[in-house]
């Protein structure tokens, strides 16, 4: 075996070893995503319930399905599309900049946010 040889060999082993560790990583992303997907389905199944509670109540005490059409499409039109979601976002108070809900302070100057959604 010449030195040429022994150094394709090497690179052989190299590219072996890289893919291995690719497909490890692979499979680590896909538990994660799997388990993301769990507890996203475990939430939505709890916001779920509670929508249905608060629907039924709501007609218990003289509201109409469609009333509850209404709001709903009302409240998907606040943030200006009517996609069947409201994006909220909040403001903050020391830079007045706009920021996302998830957010517990400010990205641009740390000020903590006061949440004005209850969701
Ligand atoms: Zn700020």
């Amino acid at each position: 075996m010449d030195l040429f040889d022994i150094f394709q060999q090497y690179r052989i082993q190299q590219g072996s070893l890289e893919a291995k560790q690719g497909i490890l990583q692979a499979k680590r992303k896909s538990t994660d995503n799997q388990l993301n997907i769990r507890h996203l389905e475990a939430k939505i199944d709890h916001l779920s319930l509670v929508c249905m509670a608060m629907g039924e109540l709501l007609e218990e005490v003289g509201f109409s399905k469609k009333m509850l059409l209404d709001k709903i499409e009302e409240i998907d039109l606040r943030d200006g599309k009517a996609n069947g979601k409201f994006a909220p976002s909040n403001k903050c108070k020391s830079c007045s900049r706009t920021v996302s809900p998830r957010h517990f302070s400010c990205l641009y100057c740390g000020t903590e946010i006061e949440k004005t959604s209850m969701f």
